[in-house]
């Protein structure tokens, strides 16, 4: 069975976040499923150099504004299929953002573009269709809006939400630009509470949506957490399902990661040491034996940061040491960056994005900390598990899914392998890091905890088994079925 995958992102050629990571693996996880992925990417400039000579064939004379053709071939192991549209696309830095930290403002077309080319190469228009097609968030959500308002023979299209707080929302004046029909502004269409809101049409028009943790499916369908959505991801819960991310094992493997000076695995994780030695000396800690919290986050107020911010005088107190890197907020980044100068030797942080220190931080740090407010799967606590550092995080989405905490049932039945705490408040998340600092002080416990992690199964394994069989039974005709 051959799909289309349809991304704005993907790992490596372009990545802001954890749906890069997604895109980019899930094509050789599925191919041991007997499933060949061709991923369709817009040419940013990093995505064309990548490509190199690619082979055209299709274009459009006007596709959103401006001549477009698409080029088949390979990158980083990747069979691509780019949209080469220079008026949309041919633009330097973040994928999204202008350089003034914006949105492009013509947004709506450059990802409209993207979903109305999957919508013609899925309708055979370029060559042999596809037996499915993969969109991922809400960049390629027009993709079964495109293809219902066509009208035209087309394969089923899974729509997977990995942020619902992205929605792709625009003016619905946009519509005509965009080639769809006025009647698609309707509540039975892309109307999104005045505008249009193309998450909206995808979630409406897909043969099935999957969600990236079980929980999160859950957590969606409430008003709490549905942002909006709540009421039609209830109607539509026959066709929802969440299935778990996994991380890359080859990228994300401790026994083989270049960026670490003391290679380490389960069966001997003692070389994790020299790993922690190294990161502080790396960020500027002082060297010793307090339990080293890490992060690896955007800092935004999603991820709780501000909760974090807030909390660090307790994690002080409490005798640990905090080695942060991440980027985001303008004022979360000035926060850190303060704290850290007011505590050289115990709170460090690097403002910027840097996957090699991300391995490293992994690798040395003795509990990674993710207070998150809402997280649809979360990736990071997964590379903690696989590197030894002891998840802390909120049970809220994928975090709940995927840390099993280390109370005195958990331990006593020797399956614990982190510390799990109500999302959304300072004074839990304080508690939890006590906890972990008490914990940590038991080292037979610790070890058994950090064991536990690195024994969990966090490749994509599972998930490509379960995205696989998704595949084959809406290749199946199955459509409608549950989901
Ligand atoms: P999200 O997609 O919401 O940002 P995830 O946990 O799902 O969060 O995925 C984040 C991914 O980005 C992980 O692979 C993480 O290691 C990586 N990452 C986040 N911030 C940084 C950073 N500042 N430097 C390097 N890698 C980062």
């Amino acid at each position: 069975m051959k799909i289309l995958s349809v991304t704005p992102e993907c790992y490596p050629l372009v990545k802001t976040g954890g749906l890069a990571d997604v895109a980019g693996a899930l094509p050789a996880a599925l191919a041991g499923e007997g499933i060949a992925v061709e991923t369709l990417l817009p040419g940013y400039p990093a995505v064309l150099a990548a490509l190199g000579r690619g082979a055209a064939f299709h274009d459009w004379p006007d596709l959103m504004g401006g001549p477009a053709r698409l080029l088949r071939g390979t990158a980083a192991g990747l069979d691509l299929i780019v949209l080469d549209a220079p008026h949309l696309y041919d633009r330097p830095g973040n994928p999204y953002l202008g350089p003034d930290g914006q949105d492009w403002p013509d947004n709506a077309l450059r990802f409209a573009a993207l979903a109305r080319a999957a919508a013609d190469l899925a309708q055979g228009k370029a060559g042999p269709a596809p037996g499915a097609v993969h969109a991922h968030d809400w960049q390629a959500a027009l993709v079964p809006a495109y293809l219902h308002y066509d009208g035209l023979p087309a394969p089923p299209v899974v729509l997977t939400v990995h942020n619902l707080a992205f929605q792709g929302r625009f003016p619905a004046y946009m519509l005509g630009p965009l080639g769809l029909p006025a009647t698609a502004y309707a509540l039975d269409g892309l109307e999104y509470y005045g505008d249009i809101g193309f998450l909206k049409g995808g979630l409406l028009f897909a043969d099935r949506i999957t969600t990236v943790s079980p929980t999160y499916a859950q957590e969606i369908t409430t008003a709490a957490d549905g942002m909006g959505l709540d009421g039609l991801l209830r109607g539509r819960g026959a066709a929802l399902s969440g299935i778990l991310n996994g991380i890359d094992t080859d990228v994300w493997n401790p026994a083989a990661d270049a960026s670490l000076p003391a290679p380490f695995d389960a069966a001997d994780p003692a070389p994790r040491a020299r790993n922690t030695q190294a990161l502080r000396r790396r960020m500027g800690l002082a060297a010793g034996e307090r339990p080293l919290f890490a992060v690896v986050s955007r800092l935004t107020g999603q991820k709780g940061m501000d909760l974090l911010l807030a909390a660090l005088p307790r994690l002080l107190a409490e005798g640990g040491d905090l080695a942060l890197l991440g980027a985001g907020d303008a004022a979360l980044e000035a926060g850190f960056a303060a704290a850290a100068a007011a505590n050289p030797g115990r709170i460090a942080c690097t403002i910027g994005y840097d996957e090699g220190l991300a391995h490293l931080l992994q690798a040395g740090s003795d509990a990674l900390l993710v207070p998150s407010r809402f997280e649809p799967c979360g990736l990071t606590q997964l590379c903690a598990l696989r590197y030894g550092s002891v998840p802390v995080v909120a049970r809220v989405g994928g975090l709940a899914d995927t840390v099993i905490d280390a109370n005195e049932a958990a331990l006593a039945a020797g399956v614990a392998t982190g510390v799990v705490f109500a999302g959304g408040s300072q004074a839990a998340l304080e508690q939890a890091i006590a906890r972990a600092v008490a914990l940590h002080g038991d080292r037979p416990v610790w070890e058994r905890l950090r064991r536990n992690g690195m024994a969990q199964d966090v490749s994509w394994a599972a998930p490509a088994r379960r995205y696989a069989a998704l595949f084959r039974q809406l290749e199946g005709g199955d459509a409608l079925g549950d989901g």
